[in-house]
């Protein structure tokens, strides 16, 4: 029973029911609905008004070991986790983010999840949707047009022009745009400055519009926004632009969260989609916390290893939401733990357990961060058709010495039915294990400190450096008054270190920051560490070369 055919085949034969027949399953009707066509809607704001006083279900954390190009399967365990609490009788919905232009044409393809574990309908999802990116992006260059329209009408902010930190934002990755010239021309094409693009995902606005409890809250995020400076170095807001009715209007349909189902008809809101190495990486507070008042329990994701996208969960989104899981699922696959133990893609094929035991190491320290944190916690192994049953039992027995919950799913190939061992080892955990969660730092240290702690206890490294523009931009952060907020790190993914390269679990190692960006709307500042870059570029063959449509209109090879 091996299954052969592509993530976007699987999608397209699945029988795919009315949203309105999957909202009844969770107690709403006709009346709670904006329609998006047959398949996909958006709440009103009536029913997230009406929703906000009443009981949260329990929220569960999927997140995963540091991502290779092998591919770990967390959106794909995220859904089937939620088939498999669905298919147990549970009350159960699922939160995820929503997929980005840029790497859908770039690396990843669709970001839907995959294999009999997917939400649909996949094409719409991972193009266009219910045009949120699309709001996102026009609000940004709204705003960008707006700063410039200031500076050509007479610059009344005295905004200086070499540091106006706001830029354009496209949802594509295009290396070319990541620095540009505008305005030249002479006098009546504007003022001429350095420029530069960011991929909408890495907007202030994706982060604000993620955070933001309602429309209220989204408006008094975005007047906080910083976009320049002045001749006297200090910050101009989007308040002071006055501005922010304006671009809360153009988000008014984008704050809602997006109704869909997955092949087995569980319901999942998906909204909003920050990358979690240049941003948050998790979907929208409104997505979870409506989930946790329609749900028993809500299965969530934050984006990369639980070194960004679960730690930003719980250090950002968590506080500033009031959201705290009763359990973390962590996702391991056999082949990434090999190549984290050494072994390169191309030898994936042959079986090795000494390089999966090697690699165990990668695992084993996101397993610690989360139990710091107080968590319960439950590794999944993401099983591929070609892991071998002596790697699979390597693995659980690894787990098993260490005595760390642990559960085989097979939910690419089999839906929810093969993640129902991983489903009872859930409820088991929230059931028996209380849980006792702590922040690894107090919002009251210091900016420096609080990345230090990042970097020693979820890293584990040895310890943070500072270029000479962070230590001046440290002091003057804390100086306007910005020392209250927590931190988020742009790192890469790949490694616990900023080294793409050290995988397995790096020790003794510095990570270097080399800027900050105060993201004052979105509530954190951004600690811009080794090469990361906010507008990434494609690779040599983009999975763009494989997509095309048939004369029906219908979408191929988006998987
Ligand atoms: P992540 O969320 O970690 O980026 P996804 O769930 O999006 O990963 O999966 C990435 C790709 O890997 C998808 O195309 C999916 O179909 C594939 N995949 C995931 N799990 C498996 C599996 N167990 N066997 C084969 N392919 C898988």
């Amino acid at each position: 029973n091996i299954n052969v055919k592509s993530d976007i085949e699987i999608a397209q034969d699945a029988t795919i029911k009315p949203i309105i027949e999957v909202a009844e399953k969770i107690g709403l009707t006709n009346d709670d609905l904006e329609l998006y066509g047959k398949y996909k809607a958006k709440l009103s704001s009536e029913t997230l008004k009406k929703l906000e006083t009443e009981k949260s279900g329990k929220v569960i954390l999927v997140t995963a070991i540091n991502p290779t190009p092998a591919g770990e399967g967390k959106s794909t365990v995220t859904v089937g986790l939620g088939d498999a609490l669905h298919q147990l009788g549970k009350k159960v919905m699922i939160a995820m983010r929503e997929p980005s232009l840029g790497p859908t044409m770039g690396i990843k393809g669709g970001a839907t999840g995959g294999g009999y574990a997917q939400v649909l309908p996949m094409e719409d999802i991972n193009l266009h949707f219910t045009g949120d990116l699309h709001a996102i992006t026009t609000a940004n260059n709204a705003l960008a047009a707006l700063i410039d329209n200031h500076l050509q009408q007479g610059n009344e902010l005295n905004i200086d022009q070499r540091r106006i930190v706001w830029k354009r934002a496209v949802d594509l990755n295009d290396r070319a745009l990541r620095k540009v010239i505008i305005g030249l021309g002479g006098p009546i094409q504007g003022v001429p400055r350095e420029d530069g693009f960011d991929i909408t995902v890495a907007s202030e606005i994706m982060a604000v519009l993620c955070l933001a409890n309602d429309l209220k809250d989204l408006k008094l995020r975005l007047s906080r926004m910083v976009v320049a400076y002045n001749f006297k170095k200090e910050p101009v807001t989007v308040g002071d632009l006055g501005v922010e009715g304006a671009l809360a209007l153009l988000l008014k349909d984008a704050v809602k969260p997006n109704l869909v189902q997955t092949i087995e008809h569980t319901p999942a809101l998906i909204h909003g989609g920050p990358f979690a190495n240049i941003a948050h990486g998790c979907n929208s507070v409104i997505a979870t916390k409506t989930a946790s008042k329609l749900a028993d329990y809500v299965i969530t994701e934050a984006g990369f290893g639980a070194d960004l996208g679960a730690e930003k969960f719980l250090h950002i989104k968590g506080r500033s939401a009031g959201i705290k899981p009763e359990a973390v699922v962590i996702v391991a696959t056999i082949r990434a733990l090999k190549m984290h133990g050494g072994v390169p893609k191309t030898e994936l094929g042959q079986e090795n357990s000494n390089a999966l035991t090697a690699g165990f190491t990668n695992l084993k320290k996101h397993v610690e961060t989360i139990k710091s944190f107080g968590l319960p916690l439950i590794v999944a192994i993401n099983k591929f058709v070609a892991d071998t049953d002596l790697e699979v039992e390597t693995l659980l027995s690894l787990c098993e010495k260490e005595e760390i919950p642990v559960a085989l799913t097979e939910v690419w190939e089999k839906g929810g039915k093969g993640g129902l061992a991983l489903a009872e080892k859930v409820l088991n955990e929230i059931e028996n294990n209380q849980m006792d969660f702590n922040p690894l730092y107090d919002l009251s240290d210091s900016i420096e400190n609080k990345i230090r702690t990042v970097v020693q206890n979820v890293y584990g490294g040895k310890d943070v450096e500072f270029s000479s523009k962070a230590q001046k931009q440290l002091k003057d952060f804390e100086s306007f008054g910005w020392g209250s907020l927590p931190v988020c790190m742009a790192k890469t993914q790949y490694s616990l270190s900023d080294d793409p390269s050290k995988l397995g679990r790096p020790t003794d190692f510095v990570v270097h920051v080399r800027e900050l960006k105060p993201s004052i709307g979105a509530g954190f500042i951004v600690a811009l560490t080794g090469d990361v870059m906010t507008m990434p570029g494609l690779p040599k063959s983009p999975a763009a070369l494989k997509m095309d449509v048939d004369e029906e209109g219908n979408a191929i090879g988006l998987f």
